[in-house]
């Protein structure tokens, strides 16, 4: 059963039409990185429960979720509207085993997000453990439009902060061309050999680790891709794997 904390609205980002922010106070236990949380509102005298990754690092208490209004969703149309000072609810205690105490350290950790799902390498990046486990993150982040990017602000203070640690690559899966962006989805970016060759790192099974995040259908063919043609096989709890991925639907 889950335990509710009743948290208040402090600040709400509106980024594009589809793309908000809110940040919430309210008493909850610690999180690690990468994990998220359940929110949830009373909607027609029924509670409605979503899950959302912090994307604050569990250092900062304001309680930050980057969300998609989901057109004739249940939940995040709601959460749009939601205004400064509402109440919500928050589970006490996160979930989710997508965290870096899970990943054995190695040389490059690939971080691969479609949308929202950049959410918890910005927990995990801002957390700053992972410079000290892997020689080079590559954070790849896929989205529609250049405008759809809420967080370049945040990822560029990282990325100065981390100089020579941090890659980051955005694709784009719509709009005109432009030598920094790859264009496309990122399996096929990936079978192509197009995203290795823009980073200028092999996609290998030794010493590469790789977290997928957001889409589930990008998540389902770069997996089964890496699986069959490239030696990875999933990290389980029981049995070390070089995938690690996190599924929003
Ligand atoms: C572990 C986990 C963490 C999650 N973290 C986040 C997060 O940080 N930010 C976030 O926006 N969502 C996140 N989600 C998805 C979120 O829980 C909801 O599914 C989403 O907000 C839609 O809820 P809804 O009630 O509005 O739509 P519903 O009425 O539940 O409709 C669901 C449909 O919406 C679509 N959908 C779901 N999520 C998304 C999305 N992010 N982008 C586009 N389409 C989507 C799918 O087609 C899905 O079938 C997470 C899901 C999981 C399982």
């Amino acid at each position: 059963m889950t335990e509710w904390s009743i948290g208040k609205i402090k600040k709400i980002k509106y980024w594009t039409e589809n793309l908000f922010s809110i940040i919430v106070n309210a008493q909850v236990n610690n999180f690690s990185a990468g994990q998220f949380t359940k929110l949830a509102l009373d909607i027609n005298g029924k509670k409605i429960k979503r899950a959302y990754s912090y994307i604050n690092p569990p250092s900062n208490q304001n309680y930050e979720f980057y969300i998609s209004n989901v057109q004739k969703g249940k939940l995040s149309p709601y959460l749009y509207n939601l205004k400064i000072n509402d109440e919500i609810f928050i589970s006490k205690d996160a979930s989710g085993t997508f965290i870096l105490n899970n990943i054995q350290s190695c040389e490059n950790l690939w971080m691969l997000s479609t949308g929202t799902g950049i959410g918890p390498y910005l927990s995990i990046l801002q957390d700053k453990v992972c410079f000290k486990k892997f020689t080079k993150i590559i954070l790849v982040h896929s989205i529609r439009y250049i405008e759809d990017f809420s967080y370049l602000n945040l990822v560029k203070n990282i990325e100065k902060q981390h100089f020579n640690k941090l890659i980051v690559q955005i694709i784009l899966t719509r709009n005109i061309n432009n030598n920094n962006f790859l264009y496309g989805y990122i399996p096929n970016l990936i079978k192509n050999g197009q995203l290795e060759q823009k980073i200028g790192i092999k996609i290998s099974s030794q010493n590469n680790h790789i977290m997928l995040c957001g889409h589930p259908e990008m998540i389902k063919q770069t997996q089964n891709f890496l699986e069959k043609n490239k030696g990875f096989s999933k990290n389980l709890k029981n049995k070390n794997g070089n995938i690690t991925s996190e599924r929003y639907w």
